[in-house]
C-alpha cells in the first residue's frame, strides 16, 4: 500500500517560521514582496499593517520603483536582515509576544507570492530594489460616495464636505482637513497633475511581468482613467501575464455606461485568457436603506442589480463583498447573509474560478472608534449578531457533498471573530463611554449636514442613540 504523507497546515507554518527566524527574529518577506501604494497621497507601506509613510519625490525622480523601494522601507529591511524587529511592525510583535499564534509575518511569508522568493530576499543586500509580487494601488481619491467611516484621503466627496463644513465635533475632530495637511496625507486633486501616477506608469512595464496579484483600490477605481488604462494595457500587451490575479474594487454605484464598459473589458480578458483570474470587489455593510445610510451615495437596489449583471454576463468572474462590520450593521445583517446565500445558489458554477461565485468577507471596523461594534451593549446586540452567525452556519456548504454550495468556514469564522471582538472582556468601559458620546455627536452632525435621519432609518437603535446624545 502506498504510504501517504499528511502534512498538517500548522507544520507548514512552523517550518516557514523556523526558516525566517534563522535569518532574524523580525524577518518577514512581505516587506519586500507586498506593497500598498496610495498614489493620490504619495504614501506607501509594506505590508498594510504599518502606518503609511511619504514617498519622497526626489526618490522617484530617477527610480520609479521607489514607490515601493523607499529609503525608509529599505532601512526597515536592513533591520530585518540584521536580526532586529522594526518598530513599525508592532501588529505582528503583539501577536507573537502575547499568544501562541503565528503572526502575519509567517502567513504572508508563506504565501505563494512570497515563499518562492525566500532565498533571493534572504541573500539580498538591503539597498537593492525589488519588484513586489503583490501590490494594491489607488490612483486617485475620486469617489461619488461618502461612507460614514471613510474620509477625504479616499473620497473626493468627503474632501468637498470637509472643506465646506470642517471637522466633525467628536473629541478627535474626525476628518479634520488641517490634520491631514499636517500629516502630509492631503490627496492631490484627481484633475491635477500627479507625479506619483507618472512614476507608476514609468514603472508598470517592469512591474507587470513579475506580478502575482494586482488590485486597484481607490476612491472609486472606475472613475479613474488610469484603471481603464491598466485594463487596456492587459488587453493590448503582446506578452500577457497569464499568471496574474487581477482584482478591481468598485462601489457599483457608478453610471450604467461604466458598468457596461467594465463588463465588456472583463469579457475580452476572460475570452482571451489574458489573466489567471479576475475578482470584482464590492462593498456593502448590511441590508437595504440601513446600508444606504452607512455608505452615503449608495442606492442599494442599483448596486444589487449591477452585481447580478456582472455575475450573469461574466460567467467566470467571482465577486467578493467586503463588509465593514460596524455598529449600524448589526440590526439587519442577517438579511444580507440570507440574500448573499441566494446569490451563491443562483450563480454557482464550475466554470468560475471558485465555484461559489460570491464571497461575503466580513471584517469588523476598528476606526473610527465611535462607530465600532464595541460601543453596542453586547447583552442586547450580542444575541442579534449571533443570530446572523447561526444563519450562516445553517447555510454553510455541507462538507460531505462537494457539489453543494454555501458559506465557507472562512466566511463564518470572520463573522464569529466580530462577535468575539464585540463581546471581548478587554473592552474598557471608560473608552466605550467616550466612543458612545462621539457616536451621538457624529451622527447628529451627519444628519444635519446630509439631511439624513438616523432615528427613522434605525428604529432599533433609537434608545441607544438618544442615550449617546446625553453623555458628557
Ligand atoms: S512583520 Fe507583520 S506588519 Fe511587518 S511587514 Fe510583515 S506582516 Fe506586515
Amino acid at each position: 500500500m502506498k504510504k501517504t504523507e499528511i502534512i498538517r497546515e500548522e507544520d507548514v507554518y512552523r517550518n516557514t517560521k523556523e526558516k525566517l527566524d534563522k535569518v532574524g527574529c523580525g524577518m518577514c518577506l512581505a516587506k519586500w514582496t507586498q506593497a500598498t501604494v496610495h498614489l493620490q497621497m504619495g504614501q506607501t507601506h509594506s505590508c498594510h499593517h504599518p502606518a503609511t509613510h511619504k514617498i519622497p519625490l526626489a526618490e522617484i525622480k530617477y527610480n520609479p520603483s521607489a514607490l515601493h523601494n523607499t529609503r525608509f522601507k529599505k532601512l526597515k529591511r536592513k533591520e530585518m536582515l540584521e536580526g532586529k524587529r522594526p518598530k513599525e511592525c508592532n501588529y505582528c510583535w503583539n501577536v507573537e509576544d502575547n499568544s501562541e499564534q503565528f503572526s502575519d509575518r509567517v502567513f504572508k511569508s508563506n504565501e505563494s507570492w512570497s515563499l518562492p522568493h525566500f532565498d533571493k530576499i534572504a541573500n539580498s543586500n538591503w539597498r537593492e530594489d525589488i519588484n513586489p509580487t503583490y501590490i494594491e494601488v489607488a490612483f486617485s481619491n475620486a469617489c461619488n460616495f461618502k461612507c460614514s467611516y471613510c474620509g477625504p484621503s479616499f473620497s473626493s466627496s468627503w474632501a468637498q464636505e470637509a472643506e465646506k463644513y470642517g471637522a466633525y465635533p467628536t473629541d478627535d475632530k474626525f476628518n479634520d482637513i488641517s490634520r491631514l495637511k499636517s500629516e502630509n496625507k492631503m490627496p492631490i486633486h484627481h484633475k491635477d497633475h500627479n507625479p506619483y501616477v507618472d512614476a507608476f506608469w514609468e514603472w508598470w512595464p517592469y512591474l507587470y511581468r513579475d506580478l502575482h496579484t494586482f488590485r486597484i483600490t481607490g476612491g472609486e477605481p472606475l472613475l479613474s482613467k488610469d484603471t481603464w488604462k491598466v485594463l487596456d494595457y492587459i488587453i493590448e500587451h503582446d506578452k500577457p501575464n497569464k499568471e496574474l490575479n487581477l482584482a478591481i474594487n468598485s462601489n457599483l454605484g457608478i453610471p450604467d455606461n461604466l458598468v457596461d464598459k467594465l463588463i465588456e473589458k472583463i469579457k475580452i480578458i476572460e475570452d482571451r485568457g489574458l489573466v489567471k483570474e479576475f475578482i470584482l470587489f464590492t462593498s456593502v455593510d448590511t441590508w437595504g436603506e440601513q446600508a444606504e445610510y452607512i455608505r452615503d451615495g449608495l442606492v442599494f437596489n442599483k448596486m444589487w442589480d449591477n452585481m447580478n449583471k456582472v455575475l450573469t454576463q461574466c460567467p467566470r468572474v467571482n465577486v467578493t463583498i467586503m463588509s465593514t462590520f460596524n455598529a449600524l450593521s448589526v440590526p439587519n445583517y442577517k438579511k444580507l447573509v440570507t440574500n448573499v446565500h441566494n446569490l451563491k445558489l443562483e450563480y454557482a458554477s464550475n466554470d468560475r474560478y471558485w465555484k461559489s461565485a460570491v464571497f461575503l468577507d466580513t471584517s469588523y471596523l476598528r476606526h473610527p472608534a465611535h462607530q465600532t461594534i464595541q460601543i453596542l451593549d453586547d447583552k442586547i446586540w450580542g444575541p442579534v449578531l449571533w443570530d446572523s452567525i447561526a444563519e450562516m452556519d445553517f447555510l454553510a456548504a455541507p462538507k460531505f457533498h462537494e457539489n453543494l454550495v454555501g458559506y465557507s468556514d472562512v466566511e463564518i469564522q470572520k463573522l464569529k471573530r466580530s462577535y468575539d471582538w464585540m463581546t471581548s472582556k478587554f473592552k474598557k468601559e471608560e473608552k466605550v463611554h467616550v466612543q458612545r458620546r462621539n457616536f451621538g455627536r457624529f451622527f447628529k452632525e451627519h444628519d444635519r449636514r446630509r439631511g439624513t435621519d438616523i432615528k427613522n432609518t434605525f428604529p432599533e437603535l433609537v434608545d441607544f442613540y438618544e442615550h449617546c446624545l446625553t453623555l458628557k
